[in-house]
């Protein structure tokens, strides 16, 4: 099994809505989306986002034209733009539409601070039952501190110490004395997102699974993610690939000394958003990495960065992370060719070209990188 075809692994259990589908079928299976409806419109909600959000989604729409991709873009707001439109976060529209299409493409979006906004992306997710996060890591541009990494993080994506079920206590005339938060992880979810994960293992051909865990300490919190685990493998998964496990201080001292003993991680929601991050720095940083949140009800793609305020309408931002994100996508939709083509371009445009932004050492802007990948393309 070769890099590409890792990296791009994605759920088969929520399908998008083709044209064709839509009209004919009403909620597609993944029986029903197939190569032979590979000319049919693909109707897919696309957030623009905050921050970096709308100049990196312009760069990969520029790319996925090139490719001709027959994404049918139902453009909506969230985030701080959702609350400059609609005066929420998530505005209705935007939720009805991933609703009608399944599918979507999002923008990084800035958690308004005050006012007592809940963040978007976890209302997205727990709106979508979007379950699983798949975050690959891959070296693209050799010649960074760490060669050939190739390793994806599966995370649970609704439970844990995430849910922000969050407050205080007040003693004596100190509102904020103490401070408390409930984690909560469930069999169910739990063998939810192991199932999911064991499975991409097996399609995606990984030797090795890690599950990990604090299981020492929070003994039951993470505890029930470890004995799920070890007892999904025992019973259908034994023989198939290799399960280790690790406690996640370990883990993250190993990923740093020695990350090729790693194929896949999978693990629970807090542990999965900072080891994410942290596999993102050994293959050139954000700029690098994307992520698909996969669910029972929709799938959605996006980058792990957030809208980077600092650099935001510079012209500056790295789109590499969301046009991987998009090649993510055209993968779920079984388009495989095009995605295939989309990261030999990138691959040509970053190692053959050395067209780079700055985050990567060089001086291209956003939308130059965006050019000389839609040059690649064409010229292919
Ligand atoms: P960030 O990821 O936005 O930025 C961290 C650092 O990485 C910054 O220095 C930034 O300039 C750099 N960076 C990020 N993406 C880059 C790119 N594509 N190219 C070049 N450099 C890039 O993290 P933050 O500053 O902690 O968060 C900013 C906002 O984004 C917050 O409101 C946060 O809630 C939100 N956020 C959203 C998501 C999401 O929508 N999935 C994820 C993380 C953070």
């Amino acid at each position: 099994m070769n890099s590409a075809t890792r990296v791009n692994s994605s759920s088969q259990d929520v399908q998008p809505k083709s044209a064709k589908a839509l009209h004919e079928h009403g909620a597609t299976s993944p029986t029903t989306f197939s190569s032979t409806q590979m000319s049919d419109r693909i109707q897919a909600t696309l957030i623009p986002g905050d921050g970096i959000g709308p100049e990196i989604v312009d760069a990969t729409l520029a790319v996925l034209d090139a490719l001709g991709a027959p994404f049918e873009w139902d453009r909506r707001a969230a985030g701080l733009a959702g609350v400059a439109a609609h005066g929420d976060p998530l505005p209705s529209v935007t939720l009805d539409s991933i609703r009608g299409t399944r599918l979507a493409l999002k923008g990084p979006l800035a958690t308004p601070s005050g006012g007592g906004y809940r963040s978007s992306n976890v209302r997205l997710r727990e709106e979508f039952k979007l379950y699983a996060n798949l975050r690959p890591a891959l070296t693209l541009v050799p010649g960074g501190r760490f060669e050939n990494i190739d390793l994806v993080v599966v995370r649970e994506n609704l439970e844990g110490l995430y849910i922000g079920h969050e407050h205080f206590v007040q003693i004596d005339d100190d509102p904020h004395a103490v401070a408390m938060a409930t984690g909560i992880n469930t069999r169910a979810g739990s063998r939810r997102l192991l199932k999911f994960a064991f499975e991409q293992a097996v399609e995606t051909g990984r030797k090795k699974v890690t599950i990990v865990h604090k299981a020492n300490i929070m003994k039951a919190l993470t505890g029930i993610f470890l004995e799920t685990a070890l007892e999904l493998y025992e019973h259908q998964y034994k023989g198939r690939f290799e399960l280790d496990t690790v406690i996640i201080d370990a883990c993250a001292m190993k990923l740093v000394l020695d990350p090729w003993q790693f194929d896949m991680l999978v693990t629970t929601n807090l542990f999965g958003d900072i080891l994410s991050d942290l596999v993102a720095g050994l293959v050139g940083g954000l700029g690098m990495a994307p992520g698909a949140n996969i669910g029972a009800d929709a799938a959605i793609f996006e980058a792990v960065h957030g809208s980077a305020p600092d650099i935001a309408g510079k012209g500056v931002a790295n789109p590499v992370a969301l046009m991987l994100a998009s090649e993510m996508m055209l993968r779920h939709c079984k388009l495989n060719d095009m995605a295939l083509r989309l990261r030999q371009a990138l691959v040509e445009t970053l190692n053959v070209d050395r067209v780079r932004t700055g985050d990567l050492g060089g001086n291209a802007t956003t939308s130059s990188f965006a050019q000389a990948v839609v040059d690649r393309i064409k010229n292919s």
